[in-house]
């Protein structure tokens, strides 16, 4: 048995969001729903191939449904920032998407990340219902904060801290 299974039917709003120094920035998915929030942990790969994977889910939709109205992304910042409490429920493993056509609803299934003792079936499950709209929002914010984060090295490429890094193409000086 799962450990728990919710819905967030639908959500009033969702997004993602960062918190912490560039770096060391821990990612979450947020949901409000009256007065509620639901809010897990996912990594920043996740949310990156999350924001493309709803993209392509989204246009994919609409080649079926042609008579619905395309989704608008546009955002605000303020209104895309997390809140807390930041509770997370738990760290996401598998994230999934699928849509309800009679509702026009989108559904992000996240499952939490278990170890490797855990039994498989425990592993709780939050499905989140959203508009079109809403998840595109998101989408478009989560691939925003995604690059927001270390400048990349002019020299290798990779991302640098704060206090500079040890570049490969500097044999290892810091810069
Ligand atoms: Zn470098």
């Amino acid at each position: 048995m799962p450990r728990f299974e919710i819905d967030v039917d639908p959500c009033d709003h969702i997004t993602a969001d960062a918190i912490g120094q560039p770096g060391q920035r821990v990612f979450y998915i947020q949901a409000f729903q009256d007065q509620r929030t639901v809010s897990v942990i996912i990594e920043k790969t996740q949310l990156e191939s999350l924001a493309i994977g709803v993209e392509k889910f989204l246009s994919q939709v609409s080649k079926q449904n042609p008579a619905l109205p395309e989704a608008s992304g546009d955002y605000m910042e303020e209104g895309m920032r997390i809140h807390p409490p930041l509770d997370p429920l738990f760290r996401v493993g598998e994230i999934g998407l699928g849509y309800d056509r009679d509702r026009d609803l989108v559904v992000v299934f996240v499952k939490e990340l278990l170890s490797e003792e855990a039994d498989p079936e425990t592993a709780a499950s939050i499905r989140f219902w959203c508009s079109r709209e809403q998840i595109r929002k998101m989408a478009r914010w989560g691939a925003e904060i995604v690059t927001r984060g270390r400048p990349t090295c002019p020299q290798c490429g990779q991302p640098m801290d704060p206090k500079g890094h040890f570049c490969a193409k500097k044999n290892g000086h810091k810069h």
